[in-house]
């Protein structure tokens, strides 16, 4: 594919992205953190008494079409951190939960990258 030809599918992707919407502020949501790269606010429907969704700022379909790029660990590690700050902030002292859904099997209905943080309540194991 043509570099134009991807810049096309990009754009419509990100125009039509739920989660794009959400941080540009053009759906509303109920912040819980935001920063230069990344954007938490609270799941619609939460899964456990906190449930917060943490989306990077810039447009990604996934974890897995995350690239390689210089920055891209940087970014993860930068998701994963203010996972623990919520976590904290929440009182999640006993413990919590961090999610990366990923594709069809993997569970993921938004295409934008997104890491869960749930807590609250004791969570089971095997995930369904
Ligand atoms: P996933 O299934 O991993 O892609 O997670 C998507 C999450 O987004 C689900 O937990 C949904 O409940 C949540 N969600 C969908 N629409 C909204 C919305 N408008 N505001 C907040 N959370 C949403
Ligand atoms: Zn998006």
């Amino acid at each position: 594919m043509g570099a134009d030809a991807s810049l096309l599918l990009y754009t419509g992707a990100v125009m039509s992205c739920l989660f794009c919407k959400i941080i540009e502020g053009s759906i509303p949501s109920t912040k819980e953190y935001k920063d230069d790269r990344c954007y938490a606010f609270a799941d619609i429907h939460p899964q456990a008494p906190v449930h917060i969704l943490i989306a990077p700022r810039e447009h990604r379909s996934s974890l897995d079409a995350a690239g390689e790029e210089n920055e891209q660990p940087a970014l993860l590690g930068h998701l994963l951190q203010v996972a623990v700050h919520l976590a904290r902030i929440k009182g999640l002292a006993k413990g919590y939960r961090v999610v990366i859904n990923i594709g069809e099997d993997g569970g993921q209905t938004v295409d934008h990258l997104h890491v869960h943080l749930l807590g609250g309540r004791a969570m089971g194991w095997p995930p369904g």
